[in-house]
């Protein structure tokens, strides 16, 4: 018998998803999740924690200067926009008649994976 191991933790977002950022500079902005870094529990979202990073003139960026570049977030600071009633809102999960595991909106009930 082996016992499984879940080293990875639960991530109620996913890839694709729309949030909205709870808390700090970018506290109130939404965005489309990127990058899910599960073992962080951190996303990546566009347009959120925009760092600018300096770069020297070298390699991939011969003329050097300023990049703006995302930086991941952790994943409690995101909540995601339900597709169907536009409000930020906490997963639930269902399991359908099939045996697929899906989110809903606590909200109003809709399903969040299609
Ligand atoms: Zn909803």
């Amino acid at each position: 018998m082996s016992v499984e191991v879940k080293t990875m933790p639960k991530m109620n977002i996913k890839k694709g998803d729309k949030v909205t950022i709870l808390s700090g500079k970018d506290r109130g902005k939404s965005g489309k999740v990127l990058q899910v870094i599960p073992s962080e529990k951190k996303v990546l979202v566009e347009g959120i924690n925009i760092c600018v990073k300096h770069k020297k003139p070298r390699g991939r960026y011969p003329q050097g200067g300023k990049l703006n570049q995302e930086v991941s977030v952790f994943a409690s600071k995101a909540m995601i926009i339900c597709k169907n009633c536009d409000k930020p809102t906490r997963i639930a999960r269902k399991e359908l008649e099939d045996g697929t595991r899906v989110r809903t909106c606590k909200k109003c009930g809709e399903q969040i994976d299609v």
